[in-house]
């Protein structure tokens, strides 16, 4: 049955400090709380054991704790696992854990579904039907942490927000979550091992900037063709690239971070030398790198993986130019977990 009650975990430290005044009760037991809750990871009023049984009820009168479910979990036969997460209100996300041999990477969810439209993407097919709180970013997180000591003897190494949704759309719940795992009272992570990749929604790329984040940044090009770029991800009309490198002068400016550039190469799409010259020449605007990604196509539409002498083209001219590329091959084709098959089945 759906509550009205409050998820506590909206409630930031302070927040909870002054309930616990306005109920007649001592501040500290707001901290008491807040380490429940994020340190502890509490799913229940009645595991707060030092806090007693009368303020125990009491919580649980006035507020839920949603915490994420792992409905199922997919592993691949190159060890990456893949998370359908069900949400409090029955809807579902997935995230993926991608091992290689010196870290392991979580790759979240921001949006259900999401507000752009990719014609490459399988989430995309979905609609955008609610951003994640920050809770439920921040659980996605622990679930694969938990299950990467289980499974590969390790904890989490790094984070990316590459899975379903922008998360530059869903902007404050996302600062919220990587805050949380960032900080001492959440996982402690460094910010320098999480990336938020966004398709460049460059005005959000400035507000990064002034907000003086201390992740890194990666941008899915996939073209510095205008036309083609926009045939690609239609948003990007929105979004052009003028404005977009001056975004990411303006985000080196302030961050002195190097940015990231995701690129897919597809067959008759962007695997000509226009598109070579045009993406050498952008990524002289800033300093970068560039991951070329293998694509897995999503359904026998117009989008394919190009040709490899096609992507050994891109590497020989980027290199010639002293830019730093790397193929990056895809995991858990499998279990539909590779780049752009996220809500392929579910
Ligand atoms: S690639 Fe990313 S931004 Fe584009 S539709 Fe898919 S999930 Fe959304």
């Amino acid at each position: 049955m759906q509550t009205t009650k409050k998820d506590i975990r909206t409630l930031s430290k302070e927040d909870l400090r002054n309930f616990f005044v306005s109920q007649g009760d001592k501040s500290f037991r707001g901290n008491q709380v807040y380490e429940w809750l994020w340190s502890k990871g509490a799913h229940h009023f009645d595991d707060m054991t030092n806090l007693s049984k009368e303020t125990r009820n009491m919580l649980e009168a006035h507020f839920v704790i949603n915490h994420i479910k792992v409905d199922t979990m997919q592993h691949s036969n190159d060890g990456t696992i893949k998370n359908a997460v069900r949400l409090h209100d029955g809807l579902v996300v997935e995230s993926v854990l991608i091992p290689t041999e010196t870290r392991t990477t979580a790759c979240v969810s921001s949006q259900v579904g999401c507000s752009l439209d990719c014609n490459f993407c399988a989430t995309a097919r979905l609609k955008r039907m609610r951003n994640l709180a920050p809770d439920e970013i921040y659980d996605q997180v622990v679930a694969i942490d938990q299950e990467s000591r289980l499974y590969h003897n390790r904890p989490l190494s790094n984070i990316v927000f590459m899975g379903m949704g922008e998360p530059l759309m869903n902007y404050n719940n996302v600062m919220k979550a990587i805050d949380m795992i960032t900080s001492d009272e959440g996982l402690g992570m460094s910010p320098k091992r999480i990336t938020v990749s966004t398709s460049g929604v460059s005005k959000m790329i400035k507000k990064m900037a002034d907000d003086e984040v201390k992740f890194k940044l990666a941008v899915s090009l996939h073209s510095a063709v205008e036309e083609i770029r926009n045939h690609i991800m239609p948003f990007t009309k929105n979004f052009p690239l003028p404005e977009l490198r001056e975004a990411l002068e303006y985000w080196y400016r302030k961050t002195k971070s190097k940015i990231t550039y995701e690129y897919v190469v597809w067959g008759g799409i962007n695997d000509d030398k226009k598109s070579i010259d045009a993406l050498v020449k952008f990524c002289k605007y800033v300093p970068c790198k560039v991951n070329l990604i293998e694509y897995n196509p999503i359904d026998d539409g117009e989008f394919q993986q190009a040709a490899p002498e096609a992507i050994d083209a891109y590497i020989k001219a980027l290199e010639n130019a002293g830019i730093v590329a790397k193929v990056r091959r895809s995991r858990g084709k499998d279990i539909d977990a590779a780049c752009g098959q996220l809500a392929n089945k579910s």
